[in-house]
């Protein structure tokens, strides 16, 4: 006696026959089953029941056609539409049946015909290459696919660019890629689910908005790549501002990154790179969403290249150049001190200012090296003028957040000026509130340590945004720099308000106020009444290199007259 279902034999390919006939059913289980593990179903609707159960190892059905309950039609037709089943091949057993029943289950889904009677090695052999064929196929298109979005899978999208490009030379590509930002952090947060559901709406949407669009792939986890005809310039960022629309989860942000007309000799995954460093270029940008790889990228990608490739031959070389800005007593327009400010003449780029290498210098750490170096040609500076019997007035340098990173600060900074028998009064401190966003206490500690010792603190850049009295507090500063943006805009606007208050502040605190950026009489007329004590500015004098400013020091000493350092002391 035969039961709807065998044991299973995880080494042979699983068959369902589903045949009404005993006599057939038995016969072609007896026929399959050295070979196969065969399941059986009395007609269409019990097969239909087992091809739910059993449908993930099934490899082929052998199917007939007329039966009661549900005929072999019905069954290819209710197989049709579940997605689940549609890899499943089926071959219909057929007797006298008519070339209109065969069209019929081809229309249907039907993969081939066995007639009866049956040869067994002529069924044996179509069973198995039928099942070949079909696992072939499905595990080219999961190669071809992702499954979770329907994009193209990254190689295949890699293969069908490069064979647009090479196919399409007169036509013209533009290549998007999409990011997720902080893709992770969203995960942990949402959960896989739903952002796996975002995903594949996010590909979707971007497939249907998008422009000509040629290729979509998926790249990465949360990584799209999107090939499209070349469009008009600035369609994207209007495109893809509101992309996105209600149900993705809160606080989420895409990046793009854009190769407008790309390159065809280009490999693909090159112009993916491209697209790369576009994004990331704009990531954690708030405001930004694409950044296009165009000229202008491009060149500047090649300066900071430039820039970080000849770093460290530049500090060796002497590349690194310490310029010296004067610093005014406004009342009597005695120079009372100067600010050291590295510029670097690079053998490739020329004269660059700090603007350009300093933000680069913070990210990759070279910062600390380089303003040590500064520091220490500032200690030459001081000792040259001293032992030449300059009347040398007391040089403040910049430090740099990444500077506390280092261990011992103060000792290191506290053993060069020793080092070069520098009193350590003539060698003053800028510090921004910027740096004080973590590891406080060490910053604080550190200055605590360098004030003891002598050193004067100035807090640099006040009033640009940055600043907190907090950090005046807690810094123990001698010195409040009044940042250029406070004195053009209370010029520029006429209202000296927000700078009268900052040097009231500042009085109420008993420190000393320079401003900076004071480029006409009109600004330092204005200085004067309001009470501030010291000018650094263009109206004064622009930075100078060692061999301007010694004559200028020069020039100003027969003026000498009360300096700052000496009022704190
Ligand atoms: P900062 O410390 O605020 O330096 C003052 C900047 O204002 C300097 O720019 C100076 O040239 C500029 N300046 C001076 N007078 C005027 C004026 O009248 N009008 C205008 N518009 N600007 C004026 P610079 O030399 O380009 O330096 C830019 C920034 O780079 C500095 O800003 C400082 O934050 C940083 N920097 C410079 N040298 C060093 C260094 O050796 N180490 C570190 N860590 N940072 C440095
Ligand atoms: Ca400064
Ligand atoms: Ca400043």
């Amino acid at each position: 006696m035969q039961t709807d279902a065998t044991m299973s034999f995880p080494e042979k390919k699983t068959i369902l026959i589903v045949e009404d006939n005993d006599m057939n059913r038995d016969i072609l289980h007896d026929l399959l089953s050295d070979d196969f593990n065969v399941l059986v179903a009395s007609n269409g609707l019990i097969g239909l029941k087992m091809l739910e159960e059993h449908y993930q190892t099934l490899s082929i059905i052998l199917l007939d056609i007329y039966m009661p309950e549900c005929n072999g039609f019905e069954f290819l037709e209710r197989k049709k539409t579940n997605p689940l089943f549609s890899a499943i091949p089926v071959i219909v057993m057929t007797a006298s049946n008519t070339v209109e029943d065969e069209i019929q289950c081809l229309k249907l889904g039907a993969s081939d015909f066995l007639s009866k009677p049956y040869n067994t090695e002529v069924m044996k052999n179509r069973i198995r290459s039928i099942i070949h064929l079909r696992e072939t196929s499905s595990f080219l298109n999961r190669l071809e696919k992702d499954s979770l979005t329907g994009l193209l899978s990254k190689e295949f999208f890699l293969h069908q660019m490069q064979n647009l490009l090479i196919r399409n030379p007169d036509e013209s590509y533009d290549l998007l890629c999409s990011d997720v930002e902080s893709f992770r952090r969203m995960n942990d947060r949402y959960g896989t689910a739903k952002c796996d559901a975002f995903l594949s709406y996010l590909a979707g949407r971007l497939s249907e908005k998008l422009p000509d669009l040629v290729l979509a792939g998926r790249l990465g986890v949360d990584v799209f790549a999107f090939l499209i005809k070349h469009q008009e310039a600035e369609w994207a960022e209007a495109l893809l501002k509101n992309i996105v629309e209600d149900n993705q989860p809160s606080g989420i942000q895409l990046k793009y990154g854009l190769v407008p007309a790309v390159d065809h000799s280009l490999a693909p995954l090159t112009l993916i790179n491209h697209a790369a460093s576009a994004i990331k270029e704009i990531k954690g940008h708030y405001n930004t969403s694409i950044a296009i790889f165009d000229e202008a990228f491009q060149e500047k990608q090649l300066r900071i290249q430039l820039i970080e490739e000849g770093m460290l031959e530049g500090l060796k070389n002497k590349e690194f150049q310490v310029y010296y800005q004067p610093k005014h007593n406004v009342k009597n327009d005695t120079i009372v001190g100067a600010e050291a400010l590295v510029r670097w003449v690079h053998p490739k780029l020329g004269f660059i200012g700090p603007n350009v290498f300093i933000p680069l210098f913070e990210q990759n750490g070279f910062i600390t090296e380089l303003d040590f170096y500064v520091w220490e040609e500032v200690c030459c500076e001081i000792r040259r003028c001293l032992d030449i019997g300059f009347a040398i007035v007391p040089i403040s340098v910049n430090v740099s957040r990444m500077d506390f990173d280092t261990p011992n600060l103060a000792e290191r900074l506290i053993n060069l000026v020793d080092k070069y028998k520098i009193d350590h009064s003539l060698f003053h401190i800028e510090l921004t509130e910027s740096m004080c966003v973590d590891n406080l206490d060490y910053i604080a500690a550190t200055c605590e340590k360098l004030h003891d010792a002598g050193f004067v603190i100035e807090l640099d850049d006040f009033g640009s945004g940055y600043s907190s009295l907090s950090s005046i507090v807690l810094l123990n500063v001698d010195v409040m720099k009044l940042d250029v943006s406070l004195v053009h805009n209370a010029s520029e606007t006429k209202n000296y308000s927000l700078l009268r208050y900052a040097i009231l502040l500042a009085e109420s605190m008993k420190l000393e106020t320079i401003a900076e950026g004071v480029e006409v009489e009109e600004q330092a007329m204005a200085l004067r009444v309001l009470g501030c004590d010291y000018i650094q500015g263009y109206y004064y004098s622009k930075p100078l290199n060692r061999d301007d400013f010694e004559p200028y020091l020069l020039e100003y000493e027969s003026q000498k007259g009360e300096d700052y350092f000496n009022r704190i002391f």
